[in-house]
């Protein structure tokens, strides 16, 4: 089962991707109880492996692109 949240507790910083040590912008809640940080690259490299062992991820990466999300490119 994997489901993907808003996030609870946004990624800071200080969160480290656990393969380059880049900013982590993916939380991958395993089944066994642990955690793993990957950065946007590495969380999309491993995407399809941690479906399979994750009961939560939590992606962050939507943030990369600036302030996409929010208004800024309509009030022009
Ligand atoms: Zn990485």
């Amino acid at each position: 089962m994997t489901t993907v949240l808003t996030p609870a507790s946004p990624l800071t910083a200080a969160d480290r991707c656990d393969r380059c040590g880049a900013q982590a912008y993916l939380r991958v809640v395993l089944a066994s109880g642990g955690e793993l940080l990957f950065c946007a690259h590495h969380g999309r490299k491993f995407e399809p492996e941690l479906k399979k062992i994750a009961v939560e991820i939590q992606d962050e990466s939507g943030r990369l692109g600036g302030t996409a999300a929010t208004a800024t490119d309509d009030e022009r």
